[in-house]
């Protein structure tokens, strides 16, 4: 999508601290981090928002939670514990509107969240 900030960084036509990438999935560093691990991952097919995921993208979402698996390993906060935050519209905070899951770790994470 062309207005699409995370379209962009997914054709790097932005720049970004890319620390995946496949042929379907990008992830990121959150460029406003609220952890000290605060990786963005994504699908690089505009989809807006995780209410619109349909079951022909169930493959995809899976391999989603496999990179932020494998993040999490890198990062070293699988021992300690880490976060998957998806935000959907106005009452979550959704702020893009390009479908993303926060990986958040390295910090003790309060619950419920704010
Ligand atoms: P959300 O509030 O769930 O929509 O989260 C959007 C996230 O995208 C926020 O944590 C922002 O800091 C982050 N963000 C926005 N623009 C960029 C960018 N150009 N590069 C990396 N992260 C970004």
């Amino acid at each position: 999508m062309e207005e699409c900030i995370f379209c962009k960084i997914a054709e790097h036509k932005i720049p970004a601290q890319i620390v995946y990438e496949d042929e379907e999935v990008i992830a990121f560093k959150d460029i406003n981090p609220v952890a000290p691990v605060h990786i963005l991952i994504i699908p690089k097919r505009h989809i807006q928002s995780v209410a619109l995921i349909t079951d022909t993208d169930s493959e995809l979402i899976g391999k989603i939670i496999l990179v932020a698996n494998k993040l999490a390993s890198e990062n070293s906060i699988v021992e300690s514990g880490f976060r998957i935050v998806v935000n959907h519209g106005k009452n979550a905070g959704q702020s893009v509107p390009h479908v993303h899951f926060h990986l958040l770790g390295g910090r003790v994470l309060g619950w419920p969240p704010g």
